[in-house]
């Protein structure tokens, strides 16, 4: 399915089990013409919050009230944009791009979403029971208000097919493996794919040339090895519970702990999954997990706060060593996400100690705050430092217009 380049918006949608957030982007600059988001559906407390960008003004307009479920949601939206003169029954529409956190092995690319693929989706709802079924009815719900459009699902997993068999695959028994799906896949492929090409760029390099170990660091994190543009490796695996130390989440451990935890401390499995999902990682090390909490409690000698700062790090090192290794030579290291593109303590521990390795900080250069990526690494060091701010809904919108635009 093509459109004509006239038409030349994308609607980006990110639909969550209680949540919508969108942008409406304009591929001939890539500007935003609108935000929002719509919090709490189902509920009678519901929230849309819309900031039109156009026009100058940037005046946000709240609504609260109930918003029974996505539908009445996604025609909320439509109502706010319309106000603008941005409805989405404009013909300079050209897509809706939706986030869908899960592609398996049969998703790599961005796809245009019919029938058969929803009823695909479907079948990955097991691979990610918490994301995909939000993912598929924002997608069915676009599509019934627009079913002459393309709907553009944009995976979270795709950057990461390029993995080699020997990143992707566990040390288990292989036919049980096969059986039931289980492999690395990986996640936040989309902000992967962005910071590692935005990385090159400032390095005045082609993404071809240029190996970037990419470290997401937001709520949830996931570290990547980017090899001449093509992910070789990343921290994330069957699910989002594997690698860094997250906010909630514990990233690696032992699986033995999963054994123990349940004939030792009795726990259900569901109770397990709730523990290492929501209750561990810095959350569960000091019972905090925004990193500027943290970070001035330890300033204060709070001890839990500060050995939760040190467990974060110490993963994090591991990984860039790990994968200093898995690529051989490295171009770039880039911090991405909440916790990589604000916290300087951050970047400064993960760094320090890592002179062997070609990495040093400029400590003026990583005190800077911007909005824009920027090198933070000393001059003389080997290999570059960057700060670069991940734009997933861009990518999302870009990827999808290319799609549809051929
Ligand atoms: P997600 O999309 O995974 O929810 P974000 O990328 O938005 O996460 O990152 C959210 C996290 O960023 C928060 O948990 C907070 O700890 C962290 N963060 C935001 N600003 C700062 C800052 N100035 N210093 C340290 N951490 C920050």
């Amino acid at each position: 399915m093509t459109v004509s380049r006239a038409a030349n918006r994308v609607l980006v949608l990110n639909s969550g089990s209680s949540s919508v957030k969108y942008q409406l982007l304009d591929m001939a600059d890539a500007s935003r013409l609108a935000v929002g988001l719509v919090e709490r559906i189902g509920e009678e407390t519901s929230r849309l919050k819309h900031t039109p960008l156009t026009g100058g003004g940037a005046e946000a307009r709240v609504f609260e009230g109930p918003i029974a479920d996505h539908k009445a949601a996604l025609e909320a939206v439509a109502a706010e944009l319309a106000k603008d003169g941005l409805g989405l029954d404009s013909p300079e529409l050209a897509a809706i791009g939706h986030r869908v956190v899960h592609g398996g092995t049969k998703f790599t690319q961005p796809t245009v979403v019919d029938a058969e693929v929803l009823a695909e989706l479907e079948q990955l709802v097991p691979l990610a029971p918490l994301h995909n079924p939000a993912n598929v009815t924002g997608i069915e719900v676009a599509r019934a208000i627009r079913p002459d459009l393309p709907q553009v699902a944009v995976f979270d997993t795709a950057f990461h097919a390029t993995m080699p068999e020997a990143a992707y695959r566990y040390a288990i028994d292989r036919e049980t493996a096969d059986a039931l799906s289980i492999r690395r896949y990986g996640f936040h492929g989309t902000s992967h794919a962005y910071v590692a090409r935005e990385t090159a760029k400032l390095l005045g390099k082609a993404p071809e040339e240029t190996n970037v170990i990419v470290l997401h660091l937001g709520n949830g994190a996931s570290a990547s090895a980017v090899r001449g543009g093509v992910c070789v490796d990343t921290s994330m695996g069957l699910t989002p519970l594997e690698g860094l130390v997250m906010g909630t989440r514990s990233g690696d451990l032992d699986p033995a702990v999963i054994f123990h935890l349940a004939r030792v401390g009795g726990k259900s499995v569901d109770e397990i999954d709730a523990l290492l999902n929501k209750k561990s990682g810095l959350i569960g090390l000091c019972g905090d997990n925004d990193m500027r909490e943290i970070l001035r409690r330890r300033d204060e000698g709070d001890a839990s706060a500060a050995l939760a700062f040190d467990v974060y790090i110490h993963r994090l090192k591991k990984y860039i060593g790990a994968y200093t290794a898995v690529l051989g030579r490295i171009d770039a290291v880039a911090f991405t996400a909440g916790v990589g593109e604000n916290s300087t303590p951050v970047r400064e521990a993960a760094i320090a100690g890592l002179e062997e390795l070609g990495l040093a900080l400029d400590g003026e250069r990583n005190a800077v705050r911007g909005d824009e990526p920027r090198l933070i690494s000393a001059d003389y060091a080997r290999v570059a430092v960057a700060v670069v701010p991940t734009d997933e809904e861009l990518e999302i919108a870009t990827q999808a217009y290319a799609l549809v635009t051929g």
